[in-house]
């Protein structure tokens, strides 16, 4: 990558890159984008932070497109608060686009500048060589007048009115689809019931995320989890799941008394400075009288600051949430923290569920899992139950809950009310 400069703009140089890259582009067929990053309200961010601070500011944006930047990429500064991204054979045109995704969402956490804590945005047009323009100065021209749109319509980017038609790419490209697949209202939710092996009736269910896309029909979450989390989009996701599981929820009949609806929480959010305050807002939004939340963390949440995890778990404890430890006996969990890990429940991996039945040493395991989880007044889900002999050998174990096939596969929303009445 070329360098770049923050502490003076170099249109000069970039336009002589820009040239180069341009006849390279038509020489080789080889499709360029160009990104014209501006920084909104820069002046007010130096007259209410001063000068020192701006040029941090600069630096941080700088880095930022830098991250996104492949190898072969260059990003120059190109005006007092301007940048450009040049992104050199792109497959799809849409690339671009993603890459302004990238670093709109890069920028939504505050820049901690000194002391102070800065939000900043951005806004950017994007322009295709040879799509929009085939020389240099066409294609910067295009790319400035896709940005001016986007800041007149308030959008935070702007793409370039193509004058040839759109090249769609042959290969799903599911960064692409997704990007605005919760806007597009292409997400749905699933609930599976957990059932008490006690009373034998329903408990609640596990909200499970599914993805209609328009071009691969239902995506199921292990495949394009991965992909947000790379997006950096878990957030706006979970929140998006919190929303919808609470408000379906209202639907549930009252026949089984209180039940409890379990959304995932994906390692990393919980520690988020304002986490709490979106649990408190979706619940303050929604929460149907006869619902408990429950919040499902993974196991290995923990590992990287236990401390942070454990504050936020007992301040959402003590607003009345559930809090489920998920895939038990996958992570890193030492005997010792056990003692002080604030959770109601805990649910055991399926991988252990599955080999009950045929494997000795596999039940054993089990069998202590849920023997330490009561003595720390925890209650026992088990995951992956699909049959009769499975159910039986788990509740001779002393389990309280299982979720799995044997009762039913996650079904829509729509049907789960239907569920509960027909149980
Ligand atoms: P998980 O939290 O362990 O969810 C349970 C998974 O096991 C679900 O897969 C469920 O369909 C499947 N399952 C349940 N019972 C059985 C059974 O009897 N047999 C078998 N073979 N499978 C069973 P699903 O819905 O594909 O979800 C996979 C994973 O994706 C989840 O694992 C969870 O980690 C993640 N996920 C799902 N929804 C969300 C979400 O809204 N947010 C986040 N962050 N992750 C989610
Ligand atoms: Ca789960
Ligand atoms: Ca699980």
């Amino acid at each position: 990558m070329n360098e770049y400069s923050t502490s003076k703009v170099d249109r000069q140089r970039f336009f002589e890159q820009l040239n180069r890259e341009v006849r390279r582009s038509n020489e080789f067929s080889s499709p360029i984008a160009l990104l014209v990053v501006n920084i909104q309200r820069f002046s007010r961010i130096n007259s209410l932070h001063g000068y020192a601070a701006g040029d941090q500011v600069l630096t941080a944006v700088a880095n930022i497109l830098a991250n996104v930047a492949r190898q072969q990429d260059s990003v120059s500064r190109i005006g007092d608060d301007q940048f450009a991204l040049l992104l050199s054979g792109i497959s799809n045109p849409e690339h671009a686009r993603l890459a302004a995704f990238k670093v709109e969402r890069l920028l939504e956490l505050p820049l901690q500048i000194g002391t102070d804590q800065i939000h900043c945005s951005v806004r950017t047009g994007v322009a295709v060589c040879p799509l929009n323009a085939s020389d240099a100065e066409g294609l910067l021209k295009v790319a400035e007048e896709a940005l001016l749109v986007a800041k007149l319509s308030g959008q935070s980017i702007g793409m370039a009115r193509e004058e040839t038609h759109n090249i769609i790419s042959e290969t799903w490209d599911i960064e692409i689809e997704l990007a605005d697949a919760v806007e597009s209202h292409q997400m749905e939710v699933f609930f599976q019931p957990k059932v008490s092996l006690q009373s034998g009736k329903p408990v609640g269910a596990e909200a499970l995320i599914r993805w209609n896309s328009p071009s691969r029909g239902l995506v199921g979450p292990d495949l394009f989890i991965p992909v947000a989390e790379s997006l950096g989009i878990l957030k706006p996701l979970t929140q998006w799941m919190l929303n919808s599981a609470l408000r379906l929820s209202g639907d549930w009949t009252d026949k089984w008394g209180q039940l409890e609806v379990s959304i995932n929480i994906p390692a990393g959010l919980l520690i988020q400075p304002d986490f709490i305050d979106i649990v408190k807002s979706v619940e303050g939004l929604w929460q149907p009288h006869n619902i408990t939340l429950c919040l499902e963390v993974l196991e290995k949440s923990f590992i990287s600051d236990v401390e942070s995890c454990f504050e936020a778990l007992k301040r959402l404890r003590e607003m009345g949430v559930k809090i489920a430890i998920d895939d038990f006996g996958t992570g890193y969990s030492s005997l010792s923290y056990f003692r002080d890990i604030p959770a109601d429940e805990l649910k055991i991996d399926q991988s252990f569920v599955f080999g009950l039945l045929n494997d000795q040493a596999n039940a054993h395991i089990v069998s202590l899992i849920i023997d330490l989880a009561h003595r720390f007044d925890l209650t026992v889900v088990a995951e992956g139950v699909e049959n009769q002999e499975t159910l039986d050998a788990i509740k001779a174990l002393g389990c309280d809950v299982v979720q799995g096939y044997l009762y039913s596969k996650p079904i829509p929303a729509a049907r789960f009310n239907q569920w509960l009445n027909n149980f």
